[in-house]
Order: C-alpha cells, then structure tokens, then sequence
C-alpha cells in the first residue's frame, strides 16, 4: 500500500481538462465565426439558381480548396460527407462494386469499428475479408500482408494513424502492395489529418476518409479524397451533388467550417506538433516514472504526436475513468466506440497486451488547446487516483511485495 498518496478531493466543480481529443475536439472559435453566417443570413441552397444560392456554392468550392490543400490533392478530388464513417463505407462499397469478379478485401486487426464492423458486414455478404496481425507494438505485419494482397483482392484498406494508440502506419509501402496487383487502396485518415502532414500527390492512395469533428470543426462534417481517375460509385442515390458523387444537400455550415479548420490545421500543423508533442511527452514521462507497473502501449517511436495510451495494470480503466471524471479530466479508455462494453479494446487484443493490462488502459489524447497547466493538473492528480484504486485492487502487489 502507498502511504504517502495525497488525498483525492471529493469532487471538483466546474473544472474541464479535456485529453480526449482522438473521440472528438471542440471547434476551434474561428472555426465557428468562419460557419455562422452560413446558419443565419446564407441559408440559399447551393443548388439553385439565383445568385443568393451561387455565392454559397462559391463558398464550399473554397472550403473544398482548402481540404484540398490540408491533404496535398486537387480540389476534384474531395467529396464531402457527413462524417468519417461514411466515408469510409462509401470508398469500401465502391470499390467491391465496380470489381465484382474481385471477392476479397485486406484490411489490418486494429481498424476503427468504422472499417472493421464493415468487414464482419462483408463476410456476412460472403466475401472474404483477411484482417492482418500486428506486433506487441501494434506494427503492422508487412509481410503477412503482402502474402495475402493477391489477383482476388479489390481493395486494402488500413488506416494511416491508430485511434487508440495513436500508431503511424505504412501507408506508402501497403499502397505499393495493393497497386502490384491492381487492387484499390483506402486509408481512413481520420487521426492523421491535421495532426501530421499527409501529402497525396505521390502516395500509391486512391481514397482516403477523413472527419471534421477530429480536427476543431464540428461533428456531422467528412471528407472523402478519390483520386483522379479512380472509378466511383456514390453510397446515396439521389441529387446531384457534389458532381454525382454524393446526394444529398449539402451541410454548407459544415462544409464551410472544415475548409476553415484544414486552414487552420496546415499553417499550425508545425509548431503545434511541437508544442503538442513536448506536452504529451511530459505526461507520459512523469507517469511513467511516477507510478509504478504502467506500460505504454504502441510504438513510441512511430506515434501521434498528441496520442498516449498508457496501462495501469490490475485496475480497471472505467474506474480510473470515473474517478479523472470527479476531478473534471475527459480521457477514454480505448476507442469511444467501445466504451461501455466489458470485452477490453479490440486493438489492445490485437497486440497481446495481457488482460491485466488492457483493462486497465486509458487513453490521453492532447489537441493545440490544451495548456501544459492542464499537463501539470493532471501529472498532480492521477498517481493518488491510481494509488487509491490498486489499494482495494484484490490483484494488485507492491513491486517488490
Ligand atoms: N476512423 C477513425 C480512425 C476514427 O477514430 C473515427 C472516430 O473515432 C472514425 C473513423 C469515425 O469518424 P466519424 O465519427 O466522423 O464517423
């Protein structure tokens, strides 16, 4: 037992340090300012005809400029959705679609639900959907999926950057493997936009998802890039939009508000990665050296610069959850999607991180608003909760004990 643990407060009021960043970010306030016009004086519909609706049209033409540029593509090249997961959905239909004689599609075992809930979908549909293993670190097997990308495959789809473990994949190499045999490449890129350069212009990528929400805009806002040539047909039916490739009338707010955050997140990319990457590191650093029996789980040399996924090993991570929640700290404990399930994380699993570790992991994920203050609130307040929880663990020995 650890006597010298400071005291827990009861509870503390109106205090918010949100590391949760990877579930969802606030909007940035210039992100807003840039959208609120577009829900009160321009409501016109950019479909019509008078000039009140064509100046909208105008507007989302420069948003679309803007994720062009965030991504290094060609303003032809971004359709907007409503979120990550749609986009994903559609670049993963379209492709199995338009190559029927193709039954098989390669995805990794650490997919967001968002591609891997589509997968158990597929097998349902009779296809074969091969899931490629990772290292304790959460790397892919490079080699298993070279072996199984073959002349069946229509698509590979493996994410460029981990929501969990904040893991940075090859996204340049398993492109390459999937054009050797004609097959299509996806990557969901949710995690990676805004948080490291992606530069598509020379990426064996032909489609690629990424989500507003993830990146200081607000929620119901994606983006699918599709490479010019690439073949596609559109999840909905219905208008127009978006040249024919996605229907449905436009979320102009949203649209105009991902244009505004892709520009924010290109010219700060650099120096918030910096400065993100020193303040995740600190935390890591002082828990890892401050508490006892904690693993980090990933590839630190290959992660987001924001994302840190630590194990507190023989608690349970809802209870260290509930207990950052009393003194006003947001963090996950795997992906949000899965919270609320008893099974641990599907990616941790994945990794073979033991069962007394995985239950116990919880995940800080930093944006450019958090403040070292929060850093140092937090290296101040979770030891005594840690402390607390393993004195009443039934599992948990002192090292050394
Ligand atoms: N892909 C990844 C890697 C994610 O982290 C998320 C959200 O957590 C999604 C897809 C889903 O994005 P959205 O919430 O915009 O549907």
């Amino acid at each position: 037992m650890n006597t010298q643990s400071p005291a827990i407060p009861a509870r503390v009021e109106n205090k918010l340090v949100y590391m949760d960043n990877n579930a969802t970010t606030a909007v940035d306030p210039e992100v807003l300012e840039a959208m609120m016009p577009f829900l009160k004086e321009f409501y016109g519909n950019p479909s019509s005809m008078h000039t009140f609706g064509g100046k909208v049209a105008a507007d989302i033409e420069q948003a679309r400029e803007s994720v062009a540029s965030l991504l290094g593509a060609d303003h032809s090249e971004i359709v907007f959705t409503s979120c990550g997961t749609e986009s994903n959905s559609a670049a993963i239909f379209s492709s199995l679609f338009l190559c029927p004689q193709r039954r098989k599609v390669v995805i990794s075992k650490v997919e967001h639900p968002a591609v891997h809930n589509v997968g158990k979908e597929l097998v349902r549909r009779g296809y074969k959907v091969e899931e490629i293993p990772v290292d304790a670190k959460g790397r892919i097997d490079i080699e298993r999926l070279d072996e199984a990308v073959n002349e069946q495959t229509a698509l590979v789809s493996v994410m460029w950057a981990n929501n969990e473990t904040g893991n940075i994949y090859p996204v340049d190499k398993i492109g390459a493997i999937a054009k050797r045999v004609g097959a299509l490449f996806h990557t969901d890129a949710v995690q990676a936009a805004g948080k490291i350069n992606i530069a598509l212009q020379n990426m064996p990528v032909d489609m690629l998802s990424i989500s507003g929400h993830k990146l200081h805009a607000p929620k119901g806002v994606g983006a699918l890039y599709i490479r010019k040539g690439t073949r596609f047909r559109p999840l909905l039916s219905g208008g127009h939009q978006e040249r024919n490739r996605r229907a449905g009338t436009e979320n102009v707010a949203g649209i105009v508000a991902m244009g505004k955050a892709a520009e924010i997140a290109a010219r700060n990319m650099r120096e918030e990665n910096t400065r993100v990457r020193a303040m995740r590191d600190t935390l890591e650093n002082s828990i890892v050296s401050n508490i006892p029996v904690t693993r980090i789980n990933g590839d630190p040399d290959n992660r987001l610069p924001n994302t840190s996924n630590i194990s507190f090993e023989f608690i349970e991570g809802e209870a260290i959850l509930l207990l950052l929640d009393r003194l006003g700290i947001c963090a996950s404990s795997g992906s949000a999607c899965t919270t609320g399930s008893l099974e641990p994380s599907h990616v941790l699993r994945a990794m073979g991180v033991p069962y007394t570790a995985a239950h116990g992991a919880i995940r800080f994920s930093l944006s450019r608003l958090n403040t070292e203050d929060e850093v140092d609130y937090v290296i101040k307040h979770l030891p005594p909760v840690i402390s607390r929880l393993r004195e009443i663990s039934p599992y948990w020995k002192e090292p050394g004990n």
